[in-house]
């Protein structure tokens, strides 16, 4: 099931409580996304799936427009989440590293919601949770811009919940600067920030060699502070995972990380298997083969992607303490 900015919120509580991170694929096509949704239901697990501002502009969204690109996602996704298969699988759908000149404007619009009208209903389209690119904000600007979002929620009557996250690839961000950062929003719009993402040592992107100044100790440390400044319990969302070990990760979901973005080894991941299926099916390619359409056709690449990359997904989502979790939130809801 798609969730709504709300039950979204008692997702996020829910890992906070339970100790586990909800693994969050930048996913930048159709294929991916069923991936994504069919190894969160092996793991009985929830899952966020998000996307970038260069997906909702890529060949397979919007083609260059981003507001078309979001809402051919949205819609695909409501059905795919909605459907028999995945209806007891909790999904989010996130905005994420949305930013350049037509960030804000994207961004009000789908918290109104995007018109989705058939002959006999009108139905608005929105994301479960949104955050928006800070890296080239200055913290003024950065707190204008979710102050900004939050008015436009709050006009429209609809619910948000945000990420705020400082330049995570620039320094380990500072505790003056999180207070200067998420008080700002908080004494203007209380209740709307629910999860933060600081610069943990970690850095976009592959590291050969890990990042040797990520510690679990930081992680720990902004949940205590972003607890003493808002009187609730905040959990913190990990950019730049790609590289960082096993072990890291597993300790950061109990220790307050609930969002781990998955992006650089994914994309690797599917296009090596691309390649390899290109370079070891040239014979059946050849249009006087019997099977060329077969092989030819989307399905073909793509389950063959699918094998390669499922059991991966499924292995993250199980590395992060997620296996399990989608019918225990589920029945917490009901
Ligand atoms: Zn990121």
């Amino acid at each position: 099931m798609l969730l709504n900015p709300d039950q979204a919120r008692a997702l996020l509580a829910h890992a906070l409580e339970n100790q586990y991170a909800i693994l969050a694929v930048n996913a930048d096509s159709h294929a991916a996304v069923i991936d994504c949704l069919e190894a969160a239901r092996s793991c009985d697990a929830p899952i966020i799936i998000e996307t970038s501002l260069w997906q909702l502009q890529g060949h397979s969204y919007g083609r260059g427009d981003a507001l078309l690109g979001a809402a051919r996602y949205l819609a695909d996704l409501q059905v795919l989440a909605g459907s028999e298969r995945y209806s007891d699988i909790p999904v989010i759908f996130h905005t994420d590293h949305i930013k350049g000149p037509i960030a804000m404007q994207l961004l009000c619009l789908l918290i109104e919601g995007y018109p989705l009208i058939s002959d006999t209903q009108k139905m608005l389209l929105h994301p479960s949770t949104i955050s928006l690119d800070a890296s080239e904000l200055t913290d003024e600007e950065n707190i204008a811009s979710i102050c900004k979002l939050a008015l436009a929620a709050s006009a429209a009557g609809k619910s948000v919940t945000l990420e705020m996250e400082s330049a995570v690839d620039d320094e380990i961000t500072p505790p003056g600067k999180t207070k200067k950062l998420i008080g700002s929003v908080e004494e203007q719009y209380p209740g709307v920030i629910h999860l933060w993402a600081p610069g943990l040592g970690t850095q976009h992107g592959f590291s050969a060699e890990g990042f040797p100044e990520f510690s679990v100790d930081h992680v720990t440390a902004n949940v205590e502070l972003l607890e003493q400044l808002t009187g609730r319990r905040i959990g913190l969302a990990l950019h730049g995972s790609s590289g960082l070990p096993a072990e890291q990760l597993s300790a950061a979901a109990q220790a307050g990380v609930i969002k781990v973005n998955w992006s650089s080894e994914s994309l690797a991941i599917r296009s090596q298997a691309a390649q390899e299926f290109y370079q070891t099916h040239s014979e059946q390619l050849q249009r006087s083969h019997k099977q060329w359409k077969t092989t030819a056709m989307d399905n073909g690449l793509q389950s063959y992607i699918s094998k390669a990359y499922i059991p991966i997904v499924e292995k993250r989502i199980s590395l992060l303490h997620g296996s399990g979790q989608a019918s225990s939130f589920i029945s917490q809801m009901s």
